[in-house]
């Protein structure tokens, strides 16, 4: 019997994609591999979905985290999702297993935690399913919105030559989960860690410009995750890593691999760049942070930090083998 920490998260998603090939998608449709699947709604439109777990202890500490910023990182994970396409997040499925000796307080925190992102983001709650847990809490949301087709961003759309860019500073969340087990005082990277805010306003945006050939979420940490990128668009890339991509808060281990920063992370044209960050400034008052270009070399990924080429002890998180 082999284990699943040999196949790894990826590799089982892989497997579970192949015994779904026979069956192909109808036009329009689009499935496994992107942040959200895609369907179409009428001839210029079409709908998002997509869905998170978060699950005590695997994503949450129980004891540490208040449970309103579990309700709000339910839906806030989520949500990102929908930015990460370029779309607008319409409405929302909960379901959740409590164990019996859980609090009416801590329910109730939950749903107020829940709610108010809801409100903030004008997504309507559809439904879901509430059952008991025989152990931990689990809650898994999907989340449904929608895109113009030719704003919808997928992994698979950056071209050479492109320069990659994030829209925020990134380790903020990996140092705050370091402050919360370590018992130490760290308010930024706490909050980053426990109110993650999805970026709906810069990923619609984004979504609308015609410079930004491939879009994602940054859950799994930068270096991670843009091997997605990599892969789904068959080209490589060099970082030069400035220094304000790493969170004040933050390592530059934390920042390249860190994980659940939930900023986007996306390829543009490289000859109006300097045209799209000044959009993204005037029009949303945003700062982009530019970190490298995309290359021709397929699935080389050289990282550049103060002219010295860094080398990762781990990259990015997997369910199955734990941070490697
Ligand atoms: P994200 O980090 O954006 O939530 P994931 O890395 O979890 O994305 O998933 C990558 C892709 O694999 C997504 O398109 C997702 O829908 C798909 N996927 C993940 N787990 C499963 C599964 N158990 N069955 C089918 N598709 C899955
Ligand atoms: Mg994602």
């Amino acid at each position: 019997m082999s284990k699943l920490s040999t196949l790894g998260e990826f590799g089982l998603i892989e497997e579970i994609k192949t015994r779904f090939t026979g069956a192909p998608l109808p036009a329009g449709w689009h499935g496994i591999g992107d942040d959200c699947a895609v369907i179409p709604k009428d001839a210029n439109a079409s709908w998002l979905y997509s869905t998170d777990f978060l699950l005590a202890g695997v994503h949450f500490l129980s004891d540490d985290m208040p449970p309103r910023a579990c309700g709000h990182k339910a839906l806030a994970v989520n949500l990102s999702d929908i930015a990460a396409m370029g779309g607008t997040a319409r409405a929302a499925l909960l379901s959740i297993a409590l164990p019996h000796d859980m609090t009416t307080e801590w329910a109730e925190a939950f749903m107020q935690g829940f709610h108010e992102l809801a409100l903030k983001e004008n997504i309507t709650l559809l439904g879901g399913d509430t059952t008991k847990s025989r152990h931990d809490v689990a809650i898994s949301v999907t989340v449904i919105g929608e895109a113009e087709n030719t704003n919808i961003k997928y992994r698979s759309g950056a071209r050479v030559g492109d320069i990659i860019a994030v829209t925020r500073a990134l380790g903020a969340s990996a140092a705050g989960l370091q402050s919360i087990i370590k018992k130490e005082k760290n308010k930024d990277g706490i909050d980053a860690h426990y109110w993650p805010q999805p970026e709906m306003q810069i990923g619609k945006f984004l979504g609308t410009q015609k410079a930004v050939h491939a879009m994602m979420d940054i859950s799994d940490g930068l270096a991670q995750d843009l091997r997605h990128i990599l892969n789904a668009s068959d080209c490589g890339a060099v970082l030069n890593i400035p220094d304000n991509l790493i969170h004040p808060a933050a390592t530059l281990d934390q920042a390249l691999s860190g994980g659940e920063d939930y900023a986007l992370l996306f390829t543009a044209d490289a000859a109006t760049f300097d045209q799209l960050e000044k959009a993204a400034q005037d029009e949303l008052g945003r700062t982009l942070v530019p970190i490298g270009k995309i290359t021709a070399n397929k699935g080389e990924c050289e990282i550049m930090y103060q002219s010295q080429k860094v080398t990762l002890p781990k990259e990015g998180f997997d369910h199955f083998r734990g941070m490697r």
